[in-house]
């Protein structure tokens, strides 16, 4: 190994060169989290619930996402509903263990009001377990993907 070699003289000029050669291209990095990245349409992130024109939950609580959902995610607890007279019930909880979630999409597919969908979203963070298990209000938090169309116009 000659002086060159020792001083590390050839890495470190390669180094040079490749930071060259990106130096001035678009940068394929953003400065998350100010900036975000654009997912495609159809993209799955977690899912949300959907509110009705009230401001409260679509959901008439069927059970019927909580049934397929395979890793068992879905935790709902139905009640009557006090008000609206033709919706009969409603959800007293509704959880969704983001813990255990697999982004599938089976619950949207099953749900027959379209009360639940994929949202856009992948910040679901949490130091716990208990931390990463969604609450209905929480879900209906979750922003909707505005270039996603809902078919009944909500
Ligand atoms: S996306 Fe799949 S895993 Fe997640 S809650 Fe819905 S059915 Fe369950
Ligand atoms: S399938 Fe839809 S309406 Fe039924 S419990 Fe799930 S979210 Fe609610």
């Amino acid at each position: 190994m000659n002086l060159w070699q020792r001083l590390y003289l050839p890495e470190i000029i390669r180094g040079l060169m490749l930071t060259m050669k990106f130096l001035f291209r678009k940068k394929s990095t953003l400065e998350y989290p100010e900036q975000k990245h654009s997912f495609p349409v159809g993209y799955r992130g977690v899912p949300r619930l959907i509110a009705d024109k009230t401001g409260g939950e679509r959901c008439v609580a069927c059970k019927l996402c909580e049934v397929v959902c395979p890793p068992t995610a879905i935790y709902i607890e139905a009640e009557e509903h006090p008000e609206v007279s033709f919706k009969e019930r409603r959800p007293k909880v509704f959880q969704i263990d983001f813990g255990r979630c697999i982004n599938c999409g089976f619950c949207e597919e099953a749900c027959p009001v379209e009360a639940i969908e994929m949202s856009q979203s992948v910040e679901i963070v949490g130091t716990s377990r208990e931390e990463l298990v969604y609450q209905k209000d929480q879900l209906l938090a979750i922003p909707a993907d505005s270039r996603k169309p809902h078919l009944r116009g909500l």
